[in-house]
């Protein structure tokens, strides 16, 4: 099919440069990633994309979760710093926003959206954006600057105001119509992962099989994208590295082991293999 080419970074020996930890660097070169999501009973899907940006290689990771009875620290990950969602400054952030928000996140898109550096939207915050023509026009703005929209088909389908049959006959057509829509990359996740952008070619992922098909894989990949961008690779390039890898990591799944997302998101290493 003319305009489909297999991921670019599928042919990379190791990683990228920019996932490496090289001798002079600090935790300041790799980025910070805030994670905002986390309703009532949805904590879960941020502490998942927090933890799976850490392991991806961010250099730091704020979680906001919205359910204000959340407790305030992960035993289990203490590297994750918890902050209220209302008083944390995102300028300079990489925002990993949906992620169980709920209709909560609704409320702090137009922040999100108006002062995050890099932004990954998935999940809820897609679904708050759909709903909301004044949310549309304000990730319209962010055209150029780095966003990454990781809609499944059926959050794609609200986004473009379709339905999931229509969308998973013309995956390519869907994602490209919504990236240049809204201005930004979009992942439109499945089996073969369509990345598009506004302009230029759109890619199909080759990695990843159906043991993904499990809760929550969804909010680790928002985190491993949020991690590539906080190391700054451009939009385009950070979202094929971290699809693949998400599909990469699923296919290298050892056959007796239980593939859940929260075992995937520990699998997210930085290091070559
Ligand atoms: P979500 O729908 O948000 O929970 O995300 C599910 C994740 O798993 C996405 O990255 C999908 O691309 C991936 N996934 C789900 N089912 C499959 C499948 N059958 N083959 C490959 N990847 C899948
Ligand atoms: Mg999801």
């Amino acid at each position: 099919v003319a305009g489909i080419v297999d991921s670019p970074v599928a042919r990379l020996p190791g990683l990228p440069a920019a996932t490496r930890r090289h001798h002079a660097s600090h935790k300041g070169s790799y980025g910070d990633v805030a994670v905002i999501g986390g309703a009532p009973g949805m904590a879960g899907a941020a502490l998942l994309a927090g933890s799976a940006a850490l392991n991806a290689g961010a250099g730091r990771v704020f979680v906001a979760l919205l359910d204000p009875g959340a407790p305030a620290l992960d035993q289990l990950r203490p590297e994750l710093m918890f902050r209220r969602p209302d008083t944390l400054d995102l300028s300079g952030m990489t925002v990993v926003s949906g992620c169980g928000g709920g209709a909560a996140v609704g409320e702090l898109l137009p922040h999100i959206l108006q002062t995050a550096d890099a932004l990954v939207l998935d999940a809820d915050a897609l679904n708050g954006i759909a709903a909301d023509p004044a949310l549309q026009k304000l990730l319209k703005a962010r055209s150029g600057l780095s966003t990454v929209l990781t809609p499944h088909p059926l959050e794609a389908a609200r986004l473009l105001g379709s339905n999931t049959g229509e969308v998973q006959r013309n995956r390519l057509a869907a994602a490209q119509d919504l990236a240049k829509r809204f201005g930004a990359i979009v992942a439109l996740k499945g089996s073969g992962t369509v990345i598009a952008q506004p302009d230029g070619t759109p890619v199909i992922n080759v990695t990843g099989n159906a043991r993904l098909a499990t809760a929550g894989t969804g909010d680790v990949l928002a985190g491993m994208v949020g991690a590539a961008l906080a190391a700054r690779l451009a939009p385009m390039a950070a979202t094929c590295e971290a699809v693949w890898r998400h599909g990469d990591l699923a296919d290298q799944w050892p056959e007796e082991i239980p593939l859940t997302a929260g075992a995937l998101a520990g699998g997210c290493l930085p290091v070559a293999r």
